[in-house]
This record gives structure tokens, sequence and C-alpha cells, in this order.
């Protein structure tokens, strides 16, 4: 594709996952990219504390970093996690696979990492420009103008076409809300987060490094993935108010008294427990719907700055990415007319994204209440079993959202009609069974 004129330049705001990732295929195809950050160059700075340091990247995100040849580099320091490791308040934990045949992972990343490798990727390439300290505080979503927020004061800047890609709070987002091009809902849950960390132990990890960790505790739940320097870092998920919420604890002996009691094999492996929960800001969860997510085919909207989902399932980064293949897929498919690309975009993503919203939901009461109950060992065993007979024809809902690429809306229907059939299949088993125990009460009487 040759190279187009300034006229053309692309503005991406936000040099976060889906930003700098869009910016690499924006690039690929010849478009000057102008990436804009609010923040300073994360290459040079701190992590700000207790915010999501590491997330579970899977075949989605894999695909997409695998087009532009970065999985190779990304994937150096990933570790892959083959199943859950559940933790009862008592006794051992116990693993569960996550594919039928145990060898398929998810992989826990660095998300410092992942972001510093995909802005390298952008930043080298020449026809990308990445703007720091610029923060969107203003845009005509007709003229292409925006206003960012610099140390230096206010500067102005216009695009031909502008993305954002500026996260669940997206400014970009906010300013055609204000322009009254589009509508939005935000769905918070009653839950928040807080992240922990269990250091290394002697030098090693502290826990198997080959699962994700649960401790389902019906109104808390924690996770824990692990991280290249052997370290773990732990998510609570709990109410954010209410007698038994974050809010709940403040002094470092409540602190103990909460853990010894629910999470008592974290304790001893987490010598900074009360300082961390003291110190560690509770993050919000919650699910961003809109529409449109384009405005005259010049603004749109993409990754969390469209559809932010909760985290239950590990797949808000990876949808994120699937949706910058997507948009490239629209770009060829229109011969680069942003305003037929922009809607197919939409078209083909906003049932996907809402399908992975819901998903996503139902994995919270999955993971918090139902993954140490022996019905649902029974269920993920009789799946796996059906899946090693069937292969190709029974795949696990997890299986096909974690381990595919299949549309997250055509996983649903394909899901519910595989539980009808297990279903009636079941029903006949039993009818079968009733019928021949009652013949056989019936011969012996
Ligand atoms: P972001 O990563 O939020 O990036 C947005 C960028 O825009 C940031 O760099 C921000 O600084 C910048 N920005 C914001 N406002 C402005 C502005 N006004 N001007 C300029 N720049 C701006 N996903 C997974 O796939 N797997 C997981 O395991 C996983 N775990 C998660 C755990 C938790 C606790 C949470 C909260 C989320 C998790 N996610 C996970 C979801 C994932 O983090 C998001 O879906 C993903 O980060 C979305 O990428 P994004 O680029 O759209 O947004």
């Amino acid at each position: 594709m040759s190279a187009r004129s300034e006229r053309d330049e692309i503005a991406v705001v936000g040099a976060g996952l889906a930003g700098c990732l869009l910016a690499c295929y924006l690039a690929r195809r010849g478009y000057p990219v102008a990436l804009y950050e609010r923040r300073p160059d994360p290459r040079t700075g701190t992590v700000e504390r207790g915010r999501s340091i590491n997330l579970a990247l899977s075949e989605r995100g894999l695909d997409a970093l695998r087009r532009i040849g970065l999985e190779d580099e990304v994937m150096a320091d990933a570790l892959p996690m083959r199943g859950r490791m559940i933790h009862p308040v008592e006794g051992e934990p116990e693993f569960q696979s996550y594919s039928g045949s145990g060898d398929r992972a998810i992989n826990s990343i660095s998300r410092g990492a992942l972001n510093n490798a995909l802005l390298d990727a952008a930043a080298a390439l020449p026809n990308v420009r990445v703007a720091f300290d610029h923060r969107l505080v203003g845009l005509d979503p007709l003229g292409g103008e925006m206003t960012f927020e610099t140390p230096q004061g206010k500067v102005t800047a216009t695009a031909s076409v502008v993305l954002g890609a500026d996260g669940a709070g997206s400014a970009v987002r906010g300013q055609l809300l204000a322009y009254g091009g589009l509508t939005e809902s935000l769905d918070f849950l009653d839950y928040g987060y807080k992240e922990l960390t269990i250091p290394p132990l002697g030098g090693e990890f502290a826990l198997d490094p080959g699962a994700l960790h649960i401790w389902p505790r019906g109104t808390s739940m924690m996770i824990a993935l692990p991280n290249p320097d052997r370290s773990f870092t732990c998510t609570l998920f709990w109410p954010t108010h209410g007698t038994r919420s974050f809010a709940s604890l403040s002094s470092p002996a409540a602190i103990e008294q909460f853990f010894a009691t629910h999470y008592p094999d974290l304790v001893p492996l987490a010598p900074n427990l009360v300082d961390d929960y003291q110190h560690n800001p509770v993050g919000v969860l919650g699910t961003v719907r809109c529409t449109p997510w384009q405005v005259a085919g010049t603004v749109g909207l993409i990754g969390d700055a469209a559809h932010a989902i909760v985290p239950f399932y590990g797949q808000g980064a990876n949808c994120a990415f699937e949706d910058v293949v997507e948009l490239d897929r629209c770009l060829d498919e229109c011969d680069d007319e942003w305003a037929a690309a922009l809607p197919l975009f939409q078209h083909r993503r906003q049932e996907n994204a809402e399908a992975i919203a819901r998903m996503a939901l139902a994995n919270f009461v999955e993971m918090r209440d139902k993954v140490a109950s022996p019905v649902f060992r029974t269920r993920k065993q009789v799946e796996h079993a059906l899946e090693r007979a069937l292969p190709g024809r029974y795949v696990s809902q997890y299986e096909l959202v974690s381990f595919s690429t299949t549309p997250y809306a055509q996983v649903r229907r394909r899901v519910r009609a595989q539980y009808a059939v297990v279903g009636a299949v079941a029903a006949g088993a039993v009818a079968l069974l009733a019928g021949g125990v009652r013949a056989a009460l019936g011969r012996r009487r």
C-alpha cells in the first residue's frame, strides 16, 4: 500500500494495549499515525501501585500479535497456566484442567511489559509519532480538531480520523456523548478489586506457577497469577460497601483476622499482606456499553473505550486486540473508506462484545461460587470426557473462548445448542434408566 499524504494522518488517542497495537496495524497499512497518551512514557517511569500488574493472554490476543510478528517477543516471558488450582478453606488445593487434553494453557504476562513491547513496536515504525503527556480534553467530531492538556499547557491538533483507544473511562467517548453523537450505559458491579502480593519463597514460586489460583469464598473471591520474578499477584474481589466489604476492614488486626479465617493458606505466603491491603487502591469493575461506536465516519471507538467488560473471563485485552484485527479487515474490505469501514466494524463486533460481556459476568458467579462444588467438578469432568469422545464436535465454552478465535456470539449460540443436546440425551438416559429400574422392581414383586 502506498504511503498516504499528511492530510490522512490518523490520530489514535490512548497508547494502552489496544492503541499501541492499532498504531502498528495502521502504520503497516501506510497511514501516518499520531499516538497520543495522557501519561508520561511508561518505559521510563514507575508502575502505578496496585493496578492490575499481570493479565491472562489467550488465543485471540496471540492471534492479533502473531499477524504482525510480535507473538514470540511477547511470549518470551509468559507463564502458561494449564488450569485452575482451587484453594478450599481447609484441605489441599485441587487442580482442574482448562482443556479436555490437559495441555492447553492461558498465559500470565506482565501488563507493563506487554504495553512496553507494543509501544516499542509502534514507536520503531517511521510513520508513527508518539506524544506522551497529552490528555485529550476536547474534540470536534466533524472537524477532527482535538485539544490536549500537556505540561506546557493546552495544545490542539487535527487528524482526518480520530480513534479513541483510551480505555473504559474514554474521553473520546465522553466528547461524543457531549456532542450528542451517542448514548452509553455504565453498569458498575457492587464489587471492587484490590491487588496483593505473594513474593518468592526461598527464591522459588510459593505456589504452582502452572495454574491460575482461585480461592472461591462466595461473597469474596481471590485469584493469583504468577509473574516472571517468581512472585504472584493476587486480586481480591469483594463488595465495596457494606458490613462484609473492603470498607469494613481497616485495622491491621481486623485485616489479619479476615485473611486467617477465609484465606488461611495465603497468610504465611504474604508477609506484606496488611501493608498491601492498607495501601493498594480498590479498583472499580463494570460493563460499558455505548452506541454507535463511530460518528460521521471520522471518529471511532475501539477496545475498552467502546465496550469495557468485567475481568472474570480474562478477555478484555484479548477482545480489544481482536477488535484491531477486525478493523484492519474492514479497512481491507472497504478499500480504506473510513466512512464505510467504521460502521462495518461496529456491525461485526458489537454483538461479539455483548456476548463476551455477558459470559464474563456469568463467569464471576462460576468462579466465586461454583468451582468448588462437586456438581461443578462433575460437570467439567463430563465436558472433558465429551470433548475427548467427540473431538471438534463437542467443545466447551471455556475452550471456545480461550483457545479459539470463534466469534464470541457464535460461541454462545454453539454452547447453548450443545447444552440442549446434552440435556436431551441426559433426560433420555434418565428416562431409560427409570424405565429399567421400574421393570426390575416390577419383576421382584
Ligand atoms: P487501556 O488498557 O485502559 O488503555 C487506555 C490508554 O488510554 C491508557 O494508556 C490511558 O492512559 C490512555 N488514556 C486514557 N484517557 C486518555 C486521554 N484523555 N487522553 C489520552 N490518553 C488517555 N484482560 C484480559 O484480556 N485478560 C486478563 O486477564 C485481564 N485481567 C484484568 C484484570 C483486572 C483487574 C482488570 C481491571 C482488567 C483486566 N483485563 C484483562 C481487561 C484489560 O485490562 C482491558 O480490557 C484492556 O486493558 C483494554 O485495553 P485498552 O487499550 O482498550 O484500554
